[in-house]
């Protein structure tokens, strides 16, 4: 047998306690966000089978293509993948249970997503996601909702230099015309296009516009523009949502060039960036995905959601600077000797049935070192018992910051205690 240490996978992480403190307060805020625009918790299974992300995000996509991780379950040869976002296995557990019987939903989940990328900074094999999904809801309105409260969020987080790309596909029809329109324009420029793009021009040539190559990037801005194509419904749209953030004062740049990865988005799609996170920038994504249900198997039902990329959101936060206070004990139990030890295990029960924090000291020790150990817990308050203090039916209450140590009766520890919290 060999006795190597075994290392986590690439690119997934351990959250270390220091760290989780931030992603606990984190999840809080997140919580009561979503809470006060009435969006109501959602729970899906890690694993879903593969056809639903094939079917949901497009077989032409980098996440289908190239970044799931899937498997055939080795017991009934079921063929599985670890969720790679979020929005899939939602509309599959909304139709599932027939969530959209008789009204829309405004719905949150959040948890692991799994992605086979080259790990760097902002881009990990394991991360996080907060995703948000309102179902039912075709107007203009809800886009500009949900684009508010990432900005609600940002605020409330105080995070600087996040602003947001807003673009629309517009509907079928128009992307329809418009790809022919790309496919016939890139024909006409095949020398100049990379592997990836050459590989595209019949499957999905919107996603050429996506491209990061710096070599591609004059031919793609004289590529022709959706936005020539679109009709007037999907203008009124996409100006009804800038309206109204215009009437709350959020600011936004129109990206033409934003078509998002994934096959599913119609309409309204948005970014918001930060360029402080190196090329990983986007914290924040989404869109309208009118034509998602109907392509799980369900009735057509209009549709619109973001997800948010935890660790790049609180890789900004530290980068500001963003420390929380440990969270402390109040109390440290020391305690020596038989009949102590049993005296201290009640008393730090008694502590916490009125709601103190308590670490009872265990593995034995001299008193020095159990103070030693006290110091370090930053307790405000040890509560000490030797066999004297146990026999009398009695504690030593000593507070940690200097003063006094005194004696008080077992029953009357909570009120001592708290006289020396406050
Ligand atoms: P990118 O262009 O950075 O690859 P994406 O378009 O693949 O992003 P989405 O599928 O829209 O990302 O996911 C929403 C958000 O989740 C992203 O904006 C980002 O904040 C976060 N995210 C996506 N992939 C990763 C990853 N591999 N590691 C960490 N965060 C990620
Ligand atoms: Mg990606």
């Amino acid at each position: 047998m060999s006795n190597e240490t075994i290392q986590a996978v690439r690119g997934m992480n351990d959250i270390l306690p220091d760290e989780a403190e931030l992603w606990l307060w984190f999840e809080e805020v997140v919580r009561d966000w979503m809470h006060s625009y009435g969006y109501r918790n959602i729970r899906m299974p890690l694993v879903e089978p593969t056809a639903l992300f094939k079917r949901a995000i497009g077989e032409v996509t980098d996440i289908v293509e190239k970044e799931m991780y899937s498997f055939a379950d080795s017991l009934n040869g079921d063929e599985l993948t670890l969720r790679p976002e979020g929005t899939a296995s939602c509309v599959r557990a909304v139709l599932q249970h027939n969530l959209l019987y008789n009204a829309p939903q405004r719905l949150y989940y959040s948890g692991q997503m799994f992605r086979h990328e080259r790990p760097q900074k902002g881009r990990y094999r394991q991360f996080h996601q907060f995703g948000v999904e309102a179902l039912g809801f075709a107007g203009p309105d809800i886009d500009a909702e949900q684009i508010l409260m990432c900005a609600r969020l940002w605020h409330k987080l105080g995070l600087r230099d996040v602003s947001l790309q807003l673009n629309t596909l517009g509907d079928a029809e128009s992307r329809h015309r418009h790809r022919a329109k790309l496919i016939s324009y890139f024909e006409q420029h095949k020398d100049a296009l990379d592997a990836d793009a050459t590989r595209r021009l019949h499957s999905n040539p919107l996603r050429i516009l996506d491209s990061k190559n710096p070599a591609m990037q004059g031919l793609i801005d004289a590529a022709p523009k959706l936005m020539d194509e679109l009709e007037d419904a999907a203008l009124q749209h996409f100006a009804a949502v800038q309206e109204i953030l215009k009437q709350h004062d959020v600011a936004f740049e129109i990206n033409p060039r934003l078509v998002r990865g994934l096959d599913y988005y119609n309409r309204t799609v948005f970014e918001w960036v930060t360029t402080r996170l190196g090329a990983q920038g986007t914290i924040c994504a989404g869109g309208r995905y009118d034509g998602l249900v109907e392509q799980i198997g369900g009735k057509p039902v209009p549709a619109i959601g973001f997800a948010m990329g935890v660790e790049r959101l609180l890789a900004l936060l530290q980068e500001d600077g963003m420390a929380l206070p440990k969270p402390l004990v109040d109390v440290y139990v020391v305690h020596q000797g038989d009949l102590a030890s049993r005296v201290a295990s009640q008393v730090a029960e008694r502590l916490r049935d009125d709601n103190l924090r308590v670490l009872l000291h265990c593995g034995g020790g001299s008193f020095k070192s159990q103070m030693k150990r006290a110091d370090a817990s930053g307790a405000s308050v040890a509560v000490v018992i030797g066999d004297d203090e146990a026999q009398a039916g009695e504690v030593s209450v000593k507070p940690m910051q200097g003063g006094e140590q005194i004696r008080v009766m077992v029953k009357d520890i909570t009120g001592a205690v708290n006289q020396l919290i406050k």
